[in-house]
């Protein structure tokens, strides 16, 4: 960051006298270019049959499926949740495998954790994790072991490669605290409890093309990254609570009382929020199904990477509907009464994403309020928002936005957090201003974000989320790629190029997974522009931008025009292309832009300018579109009184 302004010691118009351009005392020579500059190719994997060169997944593309049918149940008095789950693994893969990985990632509860003993997860509270009670094939017990947050399972028989099949059989149990959990919880209230369950059953690890096994362990940073598959899951849990889940509820006449069947019947055809159960009937025993015993709720969802859900008996339940999409919210009175609204909330940045990007393409999107901040799973998400309008839509949106990120386009998030929290950020942004008309959104400001960059220890934000400092996670993951994104899209490329690009990336990865170069490919491929000094200098590298406008001389030529030349110089590693504003007595005003290819030879570019009226000033990147870290040198105005 230069500290002195040096353009103003020069920036004097001589237009009666003229002056050949003057060499300013302190203007630098430009630096010769090195071989490898920020504009060179970016080192990709080798183009294949699986990933092609334009980014789409090939002719020989497979991923593994893995489908599950469970029965768990929840015992409040205890915090216990007990499992079983049969789970049938197909493998797509052209190799054969003799075991499988599991993520065990209760097991991060446990005092003995890589997550505890790392560090990373600091907590006072701890379980058992999860413990394994049986896991066994046709009866017969399989032989594992457990590592951390995975578990190596042995197959006496392989399964076959190109759609070889097995299936196995788990019981487990684990304990859920009362207490700072990640991703999970229970929140104690003031008519019950309200658990939200997630991450929480054996899951088997993805085998892919790229990595094999994906054995990072959970250690609280990465969240998660599965396979595709369907679910059949039966929750058991006492009468007096309301179970909500990823998918359709099968029985909705075994678990709900009649008159609230016919609000859930008003619901579906409804775009208005319906009241299932109201504040008033949480304390009434009528607002449960008469009889004893537990109540057994049986969902479906197909194509999803998990499975979540949460249950309360304090949970006050409303829906409305669209088009064929059931949108629900579970909330205890604690987050009354901003969550009246959380219904419509979700609805609203569903409408949002469908018309810009892709078409929302789950039955159920639920809202649920409880201990955790703000989670995402397939068609149900974790959002506390109790304190303000504009956080509850925030954490809604967001959480909600990752139904596109990472749940329709899987990404690996132990790996490249950015692909989803960035992605769905960007998203975001836009999303603001459905609800709160005429609002800007958050975390797309390219001005507000250099200054930030300026006085933060940044690392490449495709850096794994394990390995970053958890205080940069918001600033890194989260804000840079989405204001990178909004500047490719409204400032290099135009939404013209942009959209198409981008809504390409998500139909082409529409349930399948990319990897980074499979983005990077599409959007140059798409857009027709090569990016990848964009790509190296904000996803891959930590430069930062500093255009200077160094020299302004203007010279009066014989048929009375005046031709004013504008030298700028590129002083850092990043490169954007150069906007400059130039003002004239007359009250008109130009842009020119100076492409970023101008910075393929040079550090320096000179632009001529002819002219009628007088310059008055001249501004790079006045609308401060790019995240420019010193703005002191960019300004140059006429000298005034101007000389006669
Ligand atoms: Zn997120």
């Amino acid at each position: 960051m230069k500290s002195l302004p040096t353009f103003s010691l020069i920036g004097i118009i001589l237009i009666t006298a003229p002056v050949a351009c003057r060499q300013k005392p302190s203007m630098r020579q430009p630096a010769a270019r090195p071989t490898t500059t920020i504009f060179t190719e970016l080192d990709l994997p080798t183009p294949n049959s699986i990933r092609t060169m334009t980014g789409h997944p090939g002719p020989a593309y497979w991923q593994q499926q893995v489908d599950y049918i469970m029965d768990v149940e929840l015992k409040p008095e205890t915090n216990m949740v007990t499992g079983h789950a049969q789970i049938t693994y197909v493998n797509n893969s052209p190799q054969q495998l003799k075991y499988l990985w599991i993520h065990l990632e209760q097991n991060l509860m446990r005092q003995d954790s890589l997550g505890v003993r790392s560090g990373r997860r600091r907590v006072q509270d701890f379980t058992e994790g999860i413990v394994i009670d049986s896991l066994s094939q046709n009866g017969e017990a399989l032989q594992y072991a457990v590592h951390d947050t995975l578990g190596r399972v042995e197959l006496p028989t392989p399964v076959e490669a190109n759609g070889g099949r097995i299936t196995f059989d788990v019981h487990w149990h684990f304990e859920v605290l009362d207490g700072d959990t990640p991703r999970f919880g229970l929140e104690k209230v003031e008519q019950g409890k309200v658990y939200e369950i997630a991450q929480w059953f054996p899951a088997v690890a993805v085998f892919n093309d790229v990595y094999g096994w994906n054995t990072l362990p959970y250690i609280g940073g990465g969240e998660f990254y599965t396979d595709f598959g369907n679910y059949e899951v039966s929750i058991t849990a006492p009468r007096d609570y309301i179970v909500v889940a990823t998918g359709v509820l099968q029985n909705e006449d075994e678990v709900f009382t009649a008159e609230q069947v016919e609000r859930l019947t008003k619901a579906r055809g409804s775009s208005e929020t319906i009241m299932i159960r109201s504040e008033e009937e949480v304390s009434d025993p009528a607002s449960r199904p008469s009889g004893q015993g537990d109540l057994t709720w049986h969902f479906k969802a197909d194509d999803v990477r998990t499975f979540a859900w949460a249950a309360s008996d304090a949970f006050i339940y409303d829906a409305c509907s669209l088009d064929e999409t059931f949108i629900s919210s579970a909330y205890p009175k604690e987050a009354l009464p901003l969550w009246e609204d959380s219904t419509q909330m979700l609805r609203t940045a569903i409408v949002g994403y469908n018309k810009q990007w892709y078409p929302y393409p789950y039955p159920t999107a639920t809202n649920v309020s409880g201990s955790e901040g703000g989670m995402e799973y397939p068609m149900i998400i974790f959002c506390r928002g109790r304190r303000s309008e504009r956080g509850l839509y925030g954490v809604t949106t967001h959480e909600i936005g990752h139904n596109w990120f990472p749940m329709i386009v899987n990404t690996d998030e132990r790996r490249h957090a950015w692909m989803d929290e960035g992605f769905n950020t960007f998203i975001n942004y836009y999303s603001y201003g459905d609800w709160f008309e005429g609002q800007e959104g958050r975390r797309g400001d390219a001005d507000s974000f250099a200054r930030k960059m300026v006085r933060t220890e940044m690392v490449p934000l495709a850096t794994y989320p394990d390995r970053s400092p958890g205080r940069i996670r918001g600033t890194l993951f989260y804000e840079k790629p989405s204001v990178g994104l909004v500047m490719l899209r409204e400032h290099i490329l135009g939404p013209d190029r942009f959209d198409p690009a981008f809504r390409e990336y998500i139909e082409t990865w529409a349930f399948k997974s990319p990897q980074p170069a499979d983005f990077y490919r599409i959007m140059e491929n798409s857009s027709g522009e090569d990016l990848a000094w964009f790509w190296r200098g904000w996803f891959m590298e930590t430069s930062m931008l500093d255009q200077e406008l160094v020299d302004v001389t203007s010279k009066q030529q014989e048929d009375g025009t005046i031709s004013t030349t504008i030298t700028v110089d590129n002083l850092n590693e990043l490169v954007m292309p150069a906007d400059l504003k130039m003002t004239f007595a007359d009250g008109t005003t130009i842009i020119r832009r100076i492409p970023v290819q101008a910075w393929y030879l040079s550090d320096r570019n000179i632009q001529q300018v002819d002219h009628q009226s007088r310059l008055i000033s001249v501004e790079l990147d006045a609308e401060k579109d790019f995240p420019d870290i010193d703005r002191s040198n960019n300004r140059w105005d006429a000298p005034h009184p101007p000389l006669q």
